[in-house]
C-alpha cells in the first residue's frame, strides 16, 4: 500500500490528541469495504443493527439519530430546533462559546451565563438566571474539550426542568463514551456527540438524541432548516435509513466499533477512562513534588475523564513541549484558544490504556526535564 508523505507511519498507541482520537485497527480497516446504497432492503437491514446497537450504548429508549457532519453540525441542528427566540448559553471554555455564537448565528438572541475557563457552571447560578428571565432553550457542554472541565449535567438539567417549557441541550462530544452519560434518566432533552473523539471513529460523523419534547419543540421550530430538521432525522429512523447520502465508509467502522464498546460495556469503558484520568492527575502531583511546576487546570471534582488541561511550569511553552513530544514520535494535544502557550492537553480517551498513557507520561517527563 502507498504510504503518503504526510502520514507518519507512528506506532499504535502513541496517538494523544483530545480529537481526533486514534482509531482501532479493526476498526479503520472496517473502512475499506466496498460501497453500498443506501437505499432499499439491503441498506435497511445493515441499518437496523447500527440503530439497535446506539440505542444500547447511549443507554436511551429514544432513536439516536446519525447525521452525516462533524459535532458542529448537530450543535447548530441542537438551537434551531429548540429555539424560537431566545437562549440561555452556559460558557465555560472555547466549545461552549461556539454554542453561543452558533446560536446568534442562527439568529436567536442569546444571553450568555459565563464563568472563568477551567471553571464549571453552579446550579443555584442557573437557577438564580433562570428565575430572573425566561428561555427556550439552555445550551451546556459536558467535557469542556478546552479546559478538561466535567459540568454536572444531570444537576444543570434538574434546574431547567423546573422552569418549564425550556430545553436543555447538552454537547457531550468529549463526554459520552467516556464520562457517565444518561439522556433518559438526566431528561435531557438533546444530547449530541461526533464521531472522532471518546467513541474512536474516524471524523464524519455525529450522533444525536432527542426528548419527545424536543420532538414536539421541533414540529414548530421557525428555523429548522432542511438538512438539519430533526423531524427529517426521526422519519427516515423510522425506516432505518439515513436522511441524505450517509458517510457510508464511516457507518461499516461504526459497526465494529459498537461490537467493541457492546463488548467491553459502558460502564467498564467509563471505569477505563477514569482510572486513565486519575493516573494524569496522581502523575501531575508527582512531578510537582518532584520541583516541575505542573498543575491541572480543572478543579478536584470537576475534572472530565477524557481530557486533561495541564498548566505548565512558568517560562515552558506549549507549544515547545508538543514538538519535544512530536520528536520523540508521540502525540500531545497543545492548549486551546488562549491557553495555547500556557498548556497541553492529554486526549486520554478512546480506545487508550493504563500502559499507553504511561508510556506518553514517561515521554512528557523526558521533554520537560
Ligand atoms: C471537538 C468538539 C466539538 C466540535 O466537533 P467537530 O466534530 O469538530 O465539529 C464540539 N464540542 C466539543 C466539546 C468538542 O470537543
Amino acid at each position: 500500500m502507498n504510504q503518503t508523505a504526510a502520514a507518519p507511519a507512528r506506532p499504535y498507541g502513541r496517538f494523544f490528541l483530545p480529537g481526533p482520537t486514534e482509531v482501532h485497527p479493526d476498526v479503520l480497516q472496517a473502512q475499506t469495504r466496498p460501497m453500498m446504497g443506501h437505499r432499499g432492503a439491503d441498506a435497511q437491514a445493515f441499518m437496523k443493527p447500527l440503530h439497535d446497537g446506539l440505542k444500547e450504548v447511549f443507554l436511551t429508549e429514544r432513536p439516536v439519530f446519525i447525521s452525516t457532519s462533524s459535532a458542529t453540525g448537530l450543535m447548530e441542528a441542537a438551537v434551531r430546533n429548540a429555539a424560537r427566540t431566545r437562549i440561555l448559553s452556559l460558557v465555560n471554555g472555547a466549545f461552549s462559546q461556539r454554542f453561543a455564537d452558533i446560536g446568534r448565528a442562527c439568529g436567536f438572541e442569546v444571553d450568555e451565563l459565563s464563568v472563568p475557563w477551567g471553571e464549571a457552571h453552579d446550579p443555584g447560578e442557573l437557577e438564580a438566571r433562570l428565575s430572573a428571565s425566561a428561555y427556550d432553550a439552555v445550551t451546556m457542554v459536558h467535557s469542556e474539550t478546552s479546559t478538561g472541565v466535567l459540568n454536572d449535567v444531570a444537576a444543570l438539567s434538574e434546574v431547567v426542568h423546573r422552569h418549564g417549557d425550556t430545553m436543555v441541550l447538552v454537547d457531550s462530544v468529549t463526554g459520552f463514551g467516556a464520562a457517565e452519560l444518561r439522556p433518559d434518566d438526566w431528561g435531557l432533552d438533546f444530547v449530541l456527540t461526533g464521531s472522532q473523539k471518546a467513541f474512536a471513529l474516524p471524523p464524519g460523523l455525529s450522533f444525536g438524541v432527542a426528548s419527545e419534547r424536543m420532538m414536539a419543540r421541533a414540529a414548530t421550530a421557525p428555523k429548522r432548516g432542511y438538512y438539519f430538521d430533526l423531524e427529517f432525522f426521526a422519519k427516515n429512523h423510522a425506516k432505518d435509513q439515513a436522511t441524505t447520502t450517509p458517510a457510508i465508509s464511516v457507518l461499516y467502522a461504526l459497526e465494529v466499533q459498537l461490537q467493541r464498546m457492546r463488548h467491553e460495556g459502558m460502564e467498564a469503558r467509563w471505569a477505563r477512562h477514569t482510572a486513565m484520568a486519575e493516573r494524569t492527575w496522581t502523575w501531575v502531583d508527582d512531578m510537582r513534588e518532584r520541583g516541575v511546576g505542573l498543575s491541572v487546570l480543572a478543579p478536584e471534582g470537576r475534572r472530565s475523564p477524557s481530557v486533561t488541561t495541564i498548566v505548565l511550569p512558568e517560562g515552558v511553552r506549549g507549544p515547545d513541549v508538543t514538538k519535544g513530544v512530536i520528536e520523540r514520535d508521540w502525540l500531545v494535544g497543545g492548549g486551546y484558544g488562549k491557553l495555547k502557550e500556557s498548556t497541553i492537553r492529554i486526549g486520554h480517551m478512546g480506545e487508550h490504556t493504563l500502559e499507553q498513557l504511561n508510556g506518553l507520561l514517561t515521554v512528557l517527563e523526558e521533554v520537560l526535564a
